[in-house]
């Protein structure tokens, strides 16, 4: 039990406790929202396993729970981003992945359940993809892009922090994606270039 609360949801001045796991149950004004890959078009690079999918029922790609109070300047946004296992193709399922707006935010991602990989890139076309299982945290630095891809058999889960006013930014995300791609080989997780990144 509580004490000295008035236990009122989102007291962004004085404290509160959410409930973010959707299977014991959320908090009331927890936003859940789900990606399924229609929502995506163009984001995985096997056009054809996408067509295919598609046509036999666009499945969730991943999903996401987190406050709807924003808060303001100085206050914290948080949630979790599950990433539902499974590939497009070759390609394991993955975020969309953005940049931040400002760009100068950063932001951590606790894992606490699966596993897969977080893919960083900045502006420059400097980047990394790395490994991330249950009870590691994930440092995203500032200017960098961030996206989540799920490589395990079970779900991929991650509880994420940042700051009130960061909003996100798609920039060249949107049209030609990061410059690496998560695709299995050989049973395992490789990094092959992005082709539309080629020209
Ligand atoms: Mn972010």
């Amino acid at each position: 039990m509580d004490f000295n609360t008035e236990n009122k949801l989102f007291d962004w001045a004085r404290g509160f406790v959410v409930d973010l796991d959707k299977n014991t149950g959320l908090s009331p004004q927890i936003e859940t929202g789900a990606r399924y890959l229609s929502q995506m078009k163009g984001a995985f690079h096997d056009e054809e396993a996408e067509k295919a999918l598609l046509a036999a029922g666009d499945p969730v790609i991943y999903e996401f729970h987190r406050n709807q109070s924003r808060g303001t300047k100085g206050d914290l946004i948080f949630g979790c981003s599950i990433i539902q296992p499974g590939k497009v193709g070759d390609e394991y399922h993955m975020t969309k992945g953005h940049f931040h707006s400002p760009a100068d935010i950063c932001e951590v991602y606790y894992c606490i359940g699966g596993e897969g990989y977080m893919m960083l890139e900045n502006e420059a076309g400097d980047w990394s993809c790395l490994a991330l299982h249950d009870c590691q945290v994930c440092y995203v630095p500032k200017g960098y892009a961030h996206r989540l891809i799920c490589t395990g058999d079970t779900p991929f889960v991650v509880f994420f922090v940042n700051h009130a006013e960061c909003g996100q930014n798609y920039g060249a995300i949107e049209t030609k994606g990061f410059h690496k791609l998560l695709v299995e080989r050989d049973g395992r997780p490789a990094i092959i270039d992005n082709p539309k990144w080629a020209e």
